[in-house]
This record gives structure tokens, sequence and C-alpha cells, in this order.
């Protein structure tokens, strides 16, 4: 199977659009027409995990993060980034890396895998993506309308939440003239034509604009189509940072860390002081301090993340339980993801789960 076919099922669940500004998800090392014949998943991409793919015959690492960050002067060898990088193209090994636009995904991401490991149900995004959504506003002859709203859908526009294919629809009269350079399908060169027309309106996420224009020109009849396209101010429920749910039953608070220790396999959880029960839960994967206010305002009974500095965890204000059980911990099921989103595209491709333990981090009790 060719790389570039792998990248697009991972990144059809997870649009490379949606990472943060100071990420660098996508392909690493390695050539797109490279063929692969099977792909080691792991968190990180040590050296530990380049000799594992090479002893497995792996061809392809697939990493949440991403090994090269903050890019590389030299390849020499001086540090652990640049002998993974060298030692990877020596043996022919692909990377690729998919880090903060699989946090920010509703669906199939980092943080709904947390979720679910945790019992949580009516999960929704903790701060929903801004600026992210456009209201798309097309005009077609009545006889088109519906292969018209199809390509809309095809496209990617018209989901909602849980529903998809959502559009709105006036019909009217439209007009237009053709000039004598016009070649209409519709209408006749140099006089009025009126014609029964339907407006549709949809919303699509920005990043899906230029694949719902390509649809949308294969199914509409004008020569210049007619439609306009203007950013929203509405937040996107369907991406952005963290993940809100509530557990089937309240546990006590005192018995919560034991609750996450243990559904999240973790070795320790360090939390503030207790609340007394705990029903609305807030999560994200990795470092997530920076969403502690959000969780706050959203009435979370406790948050569970990892990196959470000393002075940090005072800004749950005892009103909300914050429990830390790690980085490593709280992403350590995110292979999960790749292994099931390539298993449903391509059922007898052979991908592994990475032995190496690769979290820097160790206790002692
Ligand atoms: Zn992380």
């Amino acid at each position: 199977m060719k790389l570039f076919e792998i990248i697009e099922a991972i990144e059809h669940v997870a649009p490379p659009a949606l990472q943060e500004d100071y990420d660098n998800s996508g392909l690493l090392v390695g050539s797109p027409q490279a063929e692969i014949k099977k792909a080691l998943l792991t968190l990180d991409t040590t050296e530990a995990v380049v000799e594992e793919a090479i002893a497995e015959g792996c061809d392809l690492i697939i990493s949440h993060h991403p090994i090269v960050f903050n890019g590389l002067k030299r390849l020499n060898g001086s540090n652990y980034v640049e002998r993974v990088v060298m030692s990877t193209i020596k043996n022919n090994i692909a990377i690729y890396a998919c880090h903060t636009n699989l946090d920010n995904v509703l669906r199939q991401g980092v943080n709904i895998k947390i979720a679910s490991k945790l019992g949580l149900q009516e999960t929704r995004i903790l701060k929903p993506m801004q600026s992210a959504l456009i209201k798309m506003t097309v005009f077609t002859p009545h006889t088109h309308a519906d292969a018209v709203r199809e390509a809309l859908f095809a496209g990617g526009a018209g989901n909602v939440g849980n529903y998809d294919e959502c559009s709105f629809n006036i019909e009217g009269k439209g007009t237009f003239r053709g000039s004598e350079n016009t070649n209409p399908v519709i209408g006749t060169r140099g006089e009025r034509t009126t014609l029964d027309e339907q407006r549709i309106e949809v919303l699509l996420p920005k990043n899906r604009f230029n694949e719902v224009m390509k649809s949308l020109r294969g199914a509409h009849p004008y020569e210049e189509i007619a439609y306009y396209a203007v950013p929203l101010e509405n937040a996107w429920q369907d991406a952005g940072s963290g993940m809100l749910g509530t557990l089937e039953k309240p546990i006590q608070g005192e018995y919560f860390p034991v609750y996450v220790k243990e559904c999240l396999k973790a070795d320790v959880v360090r939390f503030t002081r207790p609340v007394e029960w705990v029903k609305k839960v807030a999560i994200c994967g990795g470092s997530g301090a920076f969403l502690i206010k959000n969780a706050l305002q959203s009435g979370a009974d406790a948050y569970i993340t990892g990196d959470v500095k000393y002075h940090e965890f005072f800004d749950a204000e005892s009103r909300m339980m914050i429990c830390d059980p790690g980085h490593y911990e709280t992403e350590q099921f995110t292979v999960e993801l790749f292994a099931e989103i390539l298993s449903e595209k391509f059922p007898n491709f052979a991908t592994r789960f990475s032995h190496t333990y690769t979290n820097p981090i160790q206790y002692h009790y």
C-alpha cells in the first residue's frame, strides 16, 4: 500500500488544518509514494522504537508526538532526535505524526478514547474551535437542486453535531443575461433569462472548503457558479480542545482518584482536595492545564489531565478536583485510534502496537 493512502485515511478523521500553530504533524520522514508493508504504532518515536521497527520489519512508524518539532539545523547524531531521523532514513522507514489535529477532533480523537476508558457519556468538546466555520449559499436552477445539494454534502458540508445533510432551501426566481462570449448550458446568449431557482444554505468547516467547491463544480450547471461563502462567529462544536462528559453513576470524590488510576492504568495520580461527588468530568489528553478555567466554567466536578504544575493546582479553587495521572498515561491509548482508523479502511493492512514503553518518567513507591 502507498504511504499517501494511509495518510489520507488518518487525515480524513483528523484533518491537518486542525492542528495548532506550534505543531508539526504530518509526514516527517519518507516519501508519500513509498510502498508500505507494515506500520508500527507508538506515542513517541524514540531510538528504541526505531530499533523495534527494524526488528519487526516495519517500514512506517505512526506516532502521536512528532519527533521533529522545532526544526533541524544539522544531522550529525548529536541528540536523540537527529539519531532517530538518521536511523529511519538509513533503514528506509517513514515517520508520520498525527498530534494536535487528533487532539482536536470530537469523533475518533484522543479525548474520546480517554472518555471511553473512563466510561463517560454525553461527550462534547470542552472548548469548541472558534472561527472555523463557513456558511455557504448557493443558487441553482430548480432542476439541479437535488444534485447540487448532494454534491455539497458529499464534499463535507451540512454536518451539525450528530446530524448530517443539514441544509436550508428557498424557492425563488433568478435572472441573468449572458454576453456573446458565454457558452450557457441554460438560457440564450444576449437575452435575459428568468429561471426557477433554489437558494441552498449549508454550513461547512473552513478546512473542507476546497473539497466542497470541487464537488460543487462537478454538479452545478452554470459556467459561473452563483454562490457566496461567509465566515461565521459560531463556535464549531465538532472540533476543539478537551472534552466534557458524565459518568453513568456519580462517584464519591475520595474514591475518584482510584477510579482514574484504574481506568487509565496509571501508577500514580496527583489530585486536589476531593469534592463530595463526581458526576461531570472534563478531560484533556497530554498537557491540559490551559483548560482548567474552561473546565471550571463548564461546571465539571473533576478535570483529568497531565503536566499540571504546582500553582496551577490552586486554580481549581476547591470547587473542582484536578486529577493528574500523567501525560503519557492519558495519551497511551491514542495508538488504538490509529489501529481502528486503518483497520476500518484497510482490513488487511498490517499494524503492530509498539511494545516499547516510551514514557521518560518513572515512579518510585
Ligand atoms: Zn502529548
